[in-house]
């Protein structure tokens, strides 16, 4: 088995999703008291939350590269960033490894469009809704055309996610609004929807909306299981 580096911490409440679900895939797989190999950095989130807002994104990559140097160095055989935000800086990580960044706009793109999905709704930050680097991505190199909400909803959208879900906080009235979020952008012709947020995914699920659901938490630590377990299946590097 090959050993998972996780960069962590951001929010430590989605890392968490992330540890328990390797740890069930890799039981299920391989039975009895299998369970993962896998090195964590989880962060202070509030020291990178910080340079988010300050826009300090090369600091912030600064930082994310040396962790997942260190991880390199601890004996990580892959590195997953447990964020969709920071993969803004995924290049800046890749390149300051030698083992791959399993990227989680590829595997959330190859999700989608593998269920025969085109037009996802992306809910997330809105430094993911609102600046290319994830966009792009799902559009050039998925094919895919995915649609964001719109301003007063991103806003909605994004003050859940940083004030209530990073904090542990679930509301009913926040899940009702995503709902609305949703139903908007069904009726304006989605036809799937994105969690591209790692803490979406503790307010909604498929379970609550009619429209097929990708949840890049889920997806993203099912390709570290995939990578650690599956020699002949390793993904690629990822492009960028
Ligand atoms: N976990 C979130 C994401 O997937 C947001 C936290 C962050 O800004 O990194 O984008």
């Amino acid at each position: 088995m090959r050993t998972i580096g996780l960069l962590g911490g951001m929010s430590w409440e989605s890392t968490a999703v992330y540890y328990r679900r390797i740890n069930e895939s890799v039981r299920d797989r391989l039975g009895g008291l299998h369970s993962a190999e896998v090195i964590l950095h989880s962060v202070d989130f509030e020291s990178i939350v910080a340079l988010q807002q300050a826009g300090a994104w090369d600091k912030a990559g600064a930082v994310l590269a040396t962790l997942a140097r260190n991880l390199e160095t601890a004996g990580a055989d892959c590195v997953l960033i447990c964020t969709n935000t920071m993969h803004k800086l995924a290049d800046i990580v890749q390149s300051a490894i030698s083992v791959p960044l399993l990227h989680i706009t590829d595997m959330t793109g190859q999700a989608v469009r593998a269920a025969g999905c085109r037009r996802p709704l992306l809910l997330a930050t809105r430094y993911t809704m609102e600046q290319d680097f994830y966009l792009s991505k799902l559009r050039e190199t998925h094919d895919l055309s995915p649609m964001v909400p719109n301003t007063e909803d991103r806003t909605a959208v994004h003050d859940i996610i940083f004030s209530e879900l990073c904090c542990g906080i679930v509301r009913e009235a926040s899940r009702q609004r995503y709902l609305e979020v949703i139903a908007t952008a069904k009726a304006a012709g989605a036809d799937s929807v994105i969690l591209g947020c790692t803490e979406i995914g503790l307010l909604i699920g498929a379970e609550h909306f009619d429209l097929p659901a990708f949840d890049s938490t889920l997806i993203h630590a099912d390709a570290a299981v995939a990578f650690a377990l599956d020699r002949h299946d390793a993904p690629q590097r990822s492009a960028a």
